[in-house]
């Protein structure tokens, strides 16, 4: 089952591996076991993959184990950058065929889908760059020492990723663990496999040796818990739900005490002035909750209009939102295609109910689009109090609150009383304003005038409840390091 022909709207057929990538090979788990993967445009099956359990999960990081002390060690840093570089090339050389699969897998606009390759791609080649600048210090401490210090590689890497943007987690993952010389053992999302799995054929072409990157597809419950449990696995890096994030936490703290770092959740507000812009702040308020329908860890789902623009805001806010082409992923107009599962469907429609049940006027949506495929209307509920399951929690779907401020100071305290803080933005045209208002939120990343603009150069991640460290720029490669200090005796003996 290591390879099997599909079809997509956009590409035609294509080989899709379906098989554990370990030690260069796609092979099938210890148990033979496997897991249907769903189309959510279609809700039809689209193929079966091999799943990965606990005895995978120490294959897996045995080979990685085994290229962390063995070959991968003696490869020199510029010969890692030359191999993500060329990972990257491989990529840019397949991103229709990846943006198809992408589509096909999650539901995400082709257009869209497109976007994340390119961006993945730029990713892998930026931490290629960075493999041959991993520097430490010489530190001055007597004249008797000569005190040095080594950026070193942590070791075997768990990755755990989640299904909102499959390929561009991936990338994040991959490349500043690679680029510092680390080994690696990735978990994707049970609902979205196949483009890893694609890309990981790419990871033999580019000439990685065998066990430097594995790929395995696999549930949280078993895999995803024996990663982040296991005493030869030395850091964690996951990006997903605040609640399995606490999981992963334990699991180090009860294992080896392995390195954790996490991407988590938010309830980003998103703070338009009185002096805004209309036209650009609704082009980015839109974008900002509904891009990738709603399925950002980042996206701008608190909207905090200023009175004096409120109606005029909400009223052109509306006529945007039912504007955004909602249907199949590969039309190339499309916007929003579905919600990546029944589950998550589900989810977002009781939190449209709570909504709903609470008091909250619908101004647009709330409720299905279609009748086949997890599709749901762009829907922003207003007239809403702060203490709102709506407005406190992560709905993670095309739905958003809109509410009315007054002064700056409380448009701050609102955007601030959440547990999260992972993005924000401001649209004014009042510079003074915006850096007031930038310094002030408690969040890892703000936006002025804009929405949803990363750069791989540039950190990303969360304060309070969104996160540790960060992931991205120079800054990532942080958590994938570990600092030995080197302290040499010049001099006679002490004594
Ligand atoms: P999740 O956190 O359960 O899944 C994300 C990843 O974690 C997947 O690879 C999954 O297999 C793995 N996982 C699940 N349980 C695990 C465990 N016990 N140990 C180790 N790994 C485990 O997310 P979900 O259930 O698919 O989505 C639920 C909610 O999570 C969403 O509604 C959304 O609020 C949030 N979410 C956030 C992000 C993000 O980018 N921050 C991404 C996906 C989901």
């Amino acid at each position: 089952m290591a390879t099997i022909e599909l079809e997509t709207p956009s590409n035609g057929k294509y080989q899709q591996p379906t098989g554990l990538f370990i030690n260069n090979e796609f092979i099938e788990g210890v148990d033979k076991k496997s897991f249907e993967v769903i189309n959510p445009a279609t809700e039809k099956v689209i193929c079966s993959v091999a799943e990965a359990t606990e005895k995978d999960v120490d294959v897996a990081v045995a080979a990685a184990r085994a290229a962390f002390n063995g070959e991968w060690s003696k490869v020199t840093p510029e010969a890692r950058g030359k191999l993500l570089v060329k990972l990257s090339e491989l990529m840019e050389a397949n991103l229709d065929q990846l943006a198809a699969i992408e589509s096909l897998d999650n539901g995400k606009a082709i257009s869209m889908a497109k976007g994340d390759v390119a961006a993945a791609v730029g990713c892998l080649r930026y931490y290629g760059g960075w493999s041959d600048k991993i520097e430490g210090k010489t530190i001055d401490t007597n004249t008797d020492t000569f005190t040095y210090t080594r950026q070193e590689a942590i070791g075997v890497c768990g990755q755990i990723i989640p299904w909102n943007f499959p390929i561009l987690m991936w990338s994040w993952k991959i490349g500043p663990a690679i680029a510092t010389g680390n080994t690696v053992v990735l978990k994707t999302a049970e609902q979205t496999p196949l483009s890893a799995l694609f890309a990981a054929k790419l990871i033999k072409e580019a000439g990685f040796p065998p066990g430097v990157i594995n790929i395995i597809s696999g549930f949280g419950k078993t895999a995803g818990a024996a990663l982040s449990s296991h005493m030869d696995v030395d850091k964690v890096a996951f990006t997903g739900s605040t609640i399995v994030g606490r999981m992963i936490l334990k699991a180090a703290a009860d294992s080896n005490l392995k390195k954790v770092t996490l991407e988590l959740g938010g309830k980003s507000p998103n703070i338009v002035f009185d002096d805004a812009d209309i036209d650009n702040a609704i082009s980015w308020v839109n974008f900002g909750i509904f891009f990738n329908h709603g399925q950002c860890c980042c996206a701008g789902s608190r909207i905090y209009v200023q009175e004096g623009i409120y109606d005029k805001f909400i009223a052109r806010f509306k006529e945007r939102a039912e504007a955004n082409k909602v249907g199949d992923p590969f039309h190339p107009e499309t916007f929003q295609g579905p919600q990546v599962s029944q589950l998550q469907f589900d989810r977002i429609m009781g939190y449209i109910d709570e909504g709903k049940k609470a008091g909250a006027t619908v101004t647009t949506g709330g409720g299905r689009h279609g009748d086949v495929g997890y599709f749901i209307q762009p829907t922003i509920f207003s007239d809403v109090t702060e203490d709102m399951k709506i407005v406190q929690e992560e709905i993670f779907g095309p739905v958003c609150t809109i509410s009315k401020f007054k002064t700056e100071e409380e448009a701050i305290a609102k955007s601030n009383g959440s547990n999260y803080g992972l993005a924000s933005a401001v649209h004014t045209t009042n510079l003074n304003t915006a850096l007031r208002v930038a310094n002030s939120i408690r969040a890892g990343t703000v936006w002025v005038n804009s929405y949803n603009m990363i750069h791989h150069q540039a950190p990303f991640g969360g304060y309070k409840e969104s996160g540790m460290g960060r992931e991205l720029g120079e800054a990532a490669l942080a958590n994938y390091t570990q600092t030995k200090t080197v302290s040499i005796r010049l001099g006679d003996a002490l004594f």
